[in-house]
């Protein structure tokens, strides 16, 4: 049996800032990933381009049982720290320009995230760990120490830390390993569903959606007391877009959510006046001032359409009513296979939050997605990765 200091599972984000912290520090560590490739949802994210901070981390933008859990490791390896990485290894970036209204601070690589994964595997190279990739784990066990069958051979170490990341996208190779392992060791898991994922509607809804698949609009999505103003997109299913994903993970079965498709704007003076000034215009004609006119079309159609001058003020009222609150109800969610990330995982009660550490299991470590700490859309759930990671890579 081969042995080290510290044995991470899951080459991704987490796993390899852990890795290369620890090794840093001169730990001897090991990486195991069952995937062919190391950070392989780093490279997808961000349309390439890996959204892998923003600006403006502050702890009320994570989603979890606990929400006062991420503060110490955010304060601990800040945005800062990571920015501060990505110029020592002179990766060019760049903040993404914001739309009104919406939220800012989100940076991404101005050539590629591959950029990313070389400069986390680079550290770990120089600080000399040792990655395993295609490697599958069998078997983790602990008496003195820990010890990993796997399909490289048996490995121990003292420290053994979970990185193997949330459910979404399966077909990547994602899995519950963390929470399973977690859990045969006495920890405690929340409920876990789908996260920053687009919705599905049904009836009549969904009939009104499908046509407009494509059709993008800047709106304010809300549910309950949370809103997000963003751009949203129609689908064949139901709607995505910025603010339908951040919306999501809000969202529970049952509960509607309510679109302001001209948030900020008179849309009941504007009917009004719009009426006096243009009464020949079609509603369809006046709506398109606000919203893009496929969708401008399909909302008029429900009130008849006429010229302004044949609409009722209370039906102009309805209408601006419409534009401000579209009140829907989803079906549903297009669930884990596109899902950005998962919500829920492993209980923050059972581990430390300034060292990432399970509570009475001593080495053992769980760290990024697999725990219940989930980030809004825009670069947050990559800074609680390398925030996570790193207080654990002090510590093991
Ligand atoms: C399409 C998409 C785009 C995204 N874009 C962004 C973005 O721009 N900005 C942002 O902040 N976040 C983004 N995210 C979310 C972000 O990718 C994750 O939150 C982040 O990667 C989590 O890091 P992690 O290290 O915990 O897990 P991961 O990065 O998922 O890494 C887990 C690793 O564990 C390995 N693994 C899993 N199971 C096993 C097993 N049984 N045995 C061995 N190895 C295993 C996997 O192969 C993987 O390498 C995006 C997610 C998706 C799906």
């Amino acid at each position: 049996m081969k042995t080290f200091d510290v044995i991470v599972v899951g080459a991704g984000a987490a796993g390899l800032m852990c890795a290369m912290t620890a090794g840093a520090r001169g730990r001897r560590v090991l990486v195991l990933d069952h995937a062919e490739a190391a950070g392989k949802k780093i490279l997808i994210s961000g349309g390439g381009r890996c959204n892998f901070t923003n600006l403006e981390v502050v702890p009320e933008r994570f989603i979890s049982g606990n929400p006062h859990f991420a503060r110490s490791a955010l304060a601990q390896y800040t945005q800062h720290d990571f920015v501060a990485l990505v110029k020592k290894h002179g990766i060019a970036f760049h903040e993404k320009t914001q739309s009104e209204g919406s939220l800012g601070g989100q940076l991404f690589c101005d050539g590629s995230a591959r950029e990313v994964v070389a400069m986390l595997l680079a550290e770990c190279a120089a600080a000399g760990v040792e990655v395993r990739l295609g490697c599958r784990v069998s078997e983790v066990a602990r008496a003195e120490a820990f010890r990993v069958e796997t399909s490289a051979g048996t490995f121990g170490a003292a420290a053994f830390v979970l990185a193997t990341g949330g459910l979404s996208i399966p077909k990547m190779g994602a899995t519950g390993f963390a929470h399973e392992v977690a859990a045969r060791f006495g920890l405690g898991l929340t409920e876990i569903r789908p996260g920053l994922v687009p919705l599905t509607f049904a009836g009549e809804e969904l009939a009104l959606m499908q046509p407009l698949a494509g059709v993008a609009a800047g709106v304010e999505a809300a549910c309950g007391r949370r809103a997000f103003r963003e751009a949203m997109l129609f689908t064949h299913r139901g709607l995505s877009g910025p603010a339908i994903l951040q919306i999501s993970s809000y969202w529970r079965e049952g509960l509607p959510i309510v679109v302001d498709l001209a948030p900020g704007r008179d849309v009941a003076g504007g009917l009004l006046a719009a009426k006096k000034a243009r009464p020949n215009a079609a509603l369809r004609t006046v709506l398109g001032d606000w919203l893009p006119a496929r969708l401008a079309a399909a909302l008029a159609a429900r009130f008849g359409d006429g010229a302004m001058a044949q609409m009722r003020d209370r039906t102009l009222g309805e209408v601006a009513a419409l534009l401000r609150g579209w009140k829907l109800e989803p079906a549903g969610t297009e669930g884990y296979a596109k899902a950005e990330v998962t919500l829920g995982g492993v209980d923050t009660a059972f581990l430390s939050q300034k060292t990432m550490a399970a509570k009475g299991v001593p080495g053992l470590f769980v760290i990024g997605e697999a725990v219940d700490v989930t980030g809004w859309l825009g670069g947050y759930n990559f800074q609680w990765a390398w925030s996570s990671g790193w207080c654990a890579g002090m510590a093991v």
